[in-house]
């Protein structure tokens, strides 16, 4: 069975290696497909069909609750796989919407951290 695995990232630590990676640096790419995840066995399952993920490709990041005060806001950040990661990005962010109603309820996109 893949296990769902969601990371816990500071949002500052993530948007840094993100734009790192964007500009094809390999270490923060390696960090984002490698290291977040080397405490794990893969196949991860995929958080939007629960699809099997041997290698990861592509993630989703969403902020987690809002954080107290002098606490930086955290991520949540799990496995996509190639199907979702190709999905129209309306369809994506349905379903990604109605999941996380699920998973936490009272939870909805919103704040500074959303989209980024
Ligand atoms: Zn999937």
């Amino acid at each position: 069975m893949p296990e769902l695995v969601i990371l816990n990232v500071p949002q500052d630590v993530l948007s840094r290696m993100r734009r790192l990676a964007n500009k094809g640096d390999e270490e923060a790419q390696r960090w984002l497909k490698v290291e977040l995840w080397k405490d794990y066995t893969p196949p991860f399952a995929c958080f939007l069909c629960d699809g099997e993920v041997h290698e990861v490709n592509a993630t989703l990041s969403l902020p987690d609750k809002k954080p107290r005060k002098r606490e930086k806001q955290q991520m949540m950040i799990a496995p996509l796989c190639d199907a979702c990661d190709g999905l129209p990005m309306l369809v994506r962010w349905n379903r990604i919407i109605k999941l996380m109603k699920a998973i936490r309820p009272g939870w909805h996109p919103r704040g500074a951290a959303w989209g980024r």
